[in-house]
């Protein structure tokens, strides 16, 4: 009996080094070509833990990458709060605390002013543009170039589309109801706000209902729809704004530790590559499906009031917008050369669009 479990001790032993010397590139000793090597990741997200679309998102992630690669690379996924805070995602990644994570970049901006062009700029790219930046425009380079200041590699994992305005508890009927406004709105829609005089604050989604509910702030942007339905927003103010200028496309992103990232072997980092756009692309397939049924459920049971910004309101923050943005890149050499990057493709973006997606709108009706 031991003998037989020696022996078979002993055939798996010589089978794993076998596989091990096949994996092996000759003359890289130094390269990771552990191919049978069974690592173990995990994933810090700011979201709740299975909330719909992003937590929901995360966990796809975490499933598909442990799935495709024959459980080589097993990731567990850990919600806001449950390893480290939604907002120290970036901080934990980077210093290795976790190996992954999936949040949203404009949460960074206290890391460097260029941190939110690569999730959303008001009045920017919306998603299908987002996607053509960044994977076709040169988009993704600038971002790992960034992020590798900090021993990140990202990658393009979410997009919800064009969100809400945001729950307001009275109605917007001019720019100065925005006046003296305090409001959860992050990244760089937050700094416009704060421009046209509000207080804008920032606070992880989970705490967003009982902040507006106790009326410690008076109105809040989240997602759209689907997500803030299952917030219970509603419940919270009644006044229902459109259209998300502050986040007409935001992409979510899934950051790898560097160093994490360069042990992987090749197949295993073009996993977790294709994994990332395979997400990438389901969420906002979610979110299209989705959120016209939470916004029926919203006007329709819920006796939510849903209402247009008024044009000369939408103005006001989109030239604030324009401020906001010449500011940021006057003091940040880096964020400058992504706006521009990002301003150039969204030219081209516009003028191939007013013949094929806007032409095509009108025509539908
Ligand atoms: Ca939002």
């Amino acid at each position: 009996m031991k003998r037989r479990e020696l022996l078979r001790g002993a055939g798996l032993a010589a089978v794993a080094t076998g596989l091990a010397a096949c994996g092996a590139a000759p003359g890289d000793g130094a390269g990771p070509t552990a191919s049978t090597e069974r690592l173990q990741w995990k994933m810090v997200t700011s979201w709740p833990t299975n909330f719909p679309g992003l937590g929901t998102g995360a966990a796809k992630l975490a499933e598909m990458i442990t799935a495709t690669s024959g459980g080589r690379l097993t990731v567990k996924v850990y919600g806001a709060g449950e390893l480290v805070p939604a907002f120290e995602v970036f901080d934990a990644v980077g210093r290795g605390t976790a190996e992954m994570g999936h949040s949203a970049a404009y949460y960074w901006k206290g890391k460097s002013a260029a941190a939110p062009f690569f999730c959303a700029v008001p009045f920017g790219l919306n998603a299908q543009e987002m996607n053509g930046w960044l994977y076709q425009g040169g988009g993704l380079e600038l971002w790992r170039e960034l992020y590798a200041r900090f021993g990140l590699v990202p990658f393009p994992a979410g997009n919800t589309g064009v969100q809400l305005a945001g729950w307001f508890r009275k109605p917007v009927a001019s720019i100065a109801d925005l006046k003296g406004l305090k409001m959860r709105i992050p990244g760089l829609g937050g700094e416009v706000m704060s421009r046209v005089g509000a207080t804008p604050v920032n606070l992880p989604g989970a705490e967003i209902f009982s902040s507006l509910q106790t009326g410690a702030i008076d109105a809040a942007e989240w997602v759209g729809p689907y997500n803030d339905l299952a917030f219970g927003l509603h419940r919270a103010a009644k006044f229902c704004y459109y259209p998300g200028w502050q986040e007409p496309g935001p992409t979510l992103e899934c950051m790898v530790n560097q160093a994490a990232w360069e042990k992987l072997p090749q197949d295993l980092k073009d996993i977790v590559d294709a994994c990332c756009r395979a997400v990438n692309d389901s969420m906002l397939a979610e979110y299209t499906a989705r959120n016209q049924q939470a916004l029926d459920a919203l006007v329709r049971e819920h006796g939510v009031e849903l209402r247009q910004l008024p044009d000369d309101v939408l103005l006001a923050l989109r030239r604030a917008s324009d401020k906001v943005l010449e500011d940021v890149v006057g003091e940040d050499l880096f964020a400058r050369k992504v706006l521009e990057s990002m301003r150039a493709f969204q030219a081209q973006a516009r003028a191939w669009h007013a013949v094929s997606e806007e032409a095509y709108y009108a025509t539908r009706g």
